[in-house]
């Protein structure tokens, strides 16, 4: 908690805060020609660096346990700028089959048909999959922590090792799993992506992304993505985003608490078809993630759908009054999706997915009991005859 408080802040002003300096430039040194216009180090352009950019990543590689972090303007950038940086035509990468939409999307369609990158889709909850998958040209494993939206968790000390042994980087989307929960560089992650846009600022105002590892590896992200594709994040989003990620060990506390027993009500209740969460046993991977997180909890995104067909689905969301109808997650409020049997990807999902379709809910910072007495309600309104 203390470095999530003080890391990345700069006191040296006469606040006692780091202030936001919306500028575009900074002044020069006395002998400019001597400067690199791709530098990163010094502060003269924001599209190089900027001094909220600089806290910001400052205070994440802190509380990441990182040697460098740089920070864009969305997860989705911060993605692309991992494979811009580290992928070339003819290269190969082994991707989760289970990963965000964009994320897929960028690997299915994008990158192989605009840039000759091959990607192979495995299922990683056996890391034998990914091993059987390397070719000599694989530089890149791309997994999630916890799969968006499945909740599929990846064994990603095994993932490692794999990736390693084909003298690939692995890199982990780390955004359902944020820090203090877990930090995958320990068990020996390359590349570390969050989108910042969700737990980590955590009040559902600001879009970021940021990737965090090696200095060598994120220095080259720097200059060929950042400098020179540009997709920076602004000064005062990144000043946001700090703000709000002071109080993340707190927040992601009370948001596991309160998963736990939202999850425990829902798998006890006959009118529920099926809840997947890291932390039921009943969940797939239950005692790797228990083993893996260390205790710290399991986050606080869940699957689940009610008994009936898309339009249950739909009536049990529009009863709900405390938990919104939206997408993103990690807020501080609690925010439902419904994405029917027919949804995009749906048909790729394991069962019950498919027969059912899902809600993702992402479990915010209201009290449990309200939470509780929310689904509750909803579902009475939903089964009005009982289930
Ligand atoms: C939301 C999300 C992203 C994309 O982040 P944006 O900030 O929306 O660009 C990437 N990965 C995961 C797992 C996400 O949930």
């Amino acid at each position: 908690m203390t470095r999530s408080v003080h890391a990345g802040n700069d006191s040296s002003g006469p606040s006692v805060r780091t202030p936001i300096t919306m500028a575009n430039s900074y002044h020069l040194p006395p002998e400019p020609e001597r400067m690199s216009w791709s530098g990163t180090d010094q502060l003269f352009y924001t599209r190089n660096t900027g001094a909220n950019q600089v806290a910001l990543q400052d205070k994440l590689a802190a509380v990441e346990e990182a040697e460098d972090a740089v920070v864009l303007a969305s997860g989705v950038a911060a993605l692309h700028a991992v494979f811009f940086t580290f992928l070339s035509t003819g290269d190969h990468v082994v991707v989760s089959d289970t990963t965000y939409e964009a994320t897929w999307k960028l690997w299915a369609e994008l990158l192989p048909n605009k840039y000759g990158i091959e990607a192979t889709f495995v299922d990683i909850t056996d890391p034998e999959n990914v091993r059987a998958a390397l070719r000599p040209d694989t530089r890149l494993v791309a997994v999630e922590t916890i799969a968006n939206p499945t909740t599929k968790v990846g064994n990603i000390e095994a993932l490692a090792d794999i990736a390693h042994s084909g003298d690939a980087l692995l890199l982990v989307d780390s955004t359902f799993t944020p820090p203090p929960l877990y930090r995958p560089l320990a068990d020996g992650a390359d590349l570390v992506v969050h989108s910042l846009t969700k737990y980590i600022n955590g009040h559902g105002d600001a879009m970021g992304g940021a990737v965090l590892g090696r200095s060598e590896l994120i220095g080259r992200i720097k200059e060929e993505a950042m400098v020179d594709v540009g997709g920076v994040i602004s000064p005062f989003n990144a000043w946001l985003i700090a703000r709000g990620a002071i109080t993340l060990p707190l927040r992601l506390a009370q948001h596991q608490r309160t998963a736990e027993r939202v999850a425990a009500f829902l798998d006890a209740d006959p009118r529920i078809a099926y809840v997947r969460y890291p932390g039921l046993a009943s969940h797939p991977e239950h005692e790797l993630a228990a083993r893996q997180f260390g205790g710290r909890g399991y986050g606080a995104m869940m699957a689940f759908a009610v008994r009936g067909d898309s339009a249950t689905q739909n009536r049990f969301v529009g009863a709900l009054t405390v938990i919104t109808s939206a997408v993103s997650l990690g807020h501080d409020e609690s925010l439902i999706v419904h994405v029917g049997p027919d949804g995009p990807r749906v048909a790729a999902y394991p069962e019950p997915f498919r027969e059912w379709g899902h809600l993702r809910f992402s479990v915010g910072l209201e009290d449990a009991d309200d939470l509780i007495a929310d689904i509750s309600r909803a579902l009475d309104a939903t089964f009005p005859h009982g289930g």
